[in-house]
This record gives structure tokens, C-alpha cells and sequence, in this order.
């Protein structure tokens, strides 16, 4: 049987990918409640496309 490793999004931590490792891909319940922290504070970089509905929005209405 392979033993498979992946690592720890949030600290590198190598975690053996098996069912006792309920937090996986993360090392521990800690890093998988901060990495989803992060995303729903927007920390990590998701491309605004705000202009593009601006600019969508101006034509319809000259339209
Ligand atoms: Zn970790």
C-alpha cells in the first residue's frame, strides 16, 4: 500500500493522507479554520471584476 503524504496548505506540515486525519489536506482543525478565515476575509487575492460590470452596467443604460 502507498503512503501518501500531502502538505499542510497553511504551515507545510506533511500530513499522511488516511480517514484519521480528518482535517486533511490540513495538519490540524487550526490551519483548516484559518485558511477558511482567510477566504472569507478576501485576504487571499480573487480578481476584482467590478470595472467590467461598470462599464456593462453604463451601456445597457445608454442602450
Ligand atoms: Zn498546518
Amino acid at each position: 500500500m502507498t503512503k501518501l503524504t500531502v502538505d499542510c496548505p497553511l504551515c507545510k506540515t506533511k500530513v499522511p493522507w488516511n480517514d484519521s486525519q480528518q482535517f486533511r489536506p490540513f495538519c490540524s482543525e487550526r490551519c483548516k479554520l484559518t485558511d477558511l478565515g482567510e477566504w472569507a476575509e478576501g485576504r487571499r487575492s480573487i480578481p476584482s471584476d467590478a470595472e467590467h460590470d461598470d462599464t456593462t452596467a453604463r451601456d445597457l443604460d445608454r442602450d
